[in-house]
């Protein structure tokens, strides 16, 4: 989470609201994929810091199923990246701050656990949930 948080940080250089996700290796020693939220530095609607995670961790792997990888991101995944994550086939969803607005991993919905979908990773949640917190809090303070 402390490796997600740095790239969080990387996100307000570019004007984006700070998230940062990475995709650990399945032995948890390697991360695959990192990336932090692009979406007004690139233009990109979809530039989450899961979804370019993701794509970094498969290119990397050179095959699209990131089975027995971890995600671990700042703050709950929003509908969009817990669609990405269930396609990815993750085992583990690890994540920071809940987002009782628009989170899909428990909060408002729960996509990724969801019974119907045959790919359900488990989700811990509220790792370093405050320092999370603080660094959105601080900056939409800013704004
Ligand atoms: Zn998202």
């Amino acid at each position: 989470m402390r490796l997600a948080l740095d790239e969080a940080e990387l996100a307000v250089r570019g004007g984006d609201v700070p998230v940062g996700a990475v995709v650990l290796s399945p032995d948890g020693t390697t991360v695959l994929g990192a990336g932090h939220n692009e979406r007004e530095a690139t233009g990109d609607p979809t530039a989450h810091a899961e979804v370019l995670a993701i794509r970094r961790a498969a290119a990397r792997l050179g095959e699209w199923r990131l089975t027995g990888c971890t995600l671990v991101v700042t703050l709950e995944p929003c509908t969009m990246c817990a669609g990405a994550l269930v396609q990815s086939r993750v085992d583990r969803v690890v994540y920071g701050a809940r987002d009782d607005k628009a989170g899909a991993a428990g909060s408002l919905w729960d996509v990724v656990r969801d019974r119907r979908l045959n790919h359900r990773p488990e989700v811990i949640e509220g790792v370093l949930a405050e320092d999370c917190a603080r660094m959105l809090t601080e900056f939409f303070r800013g704004r």
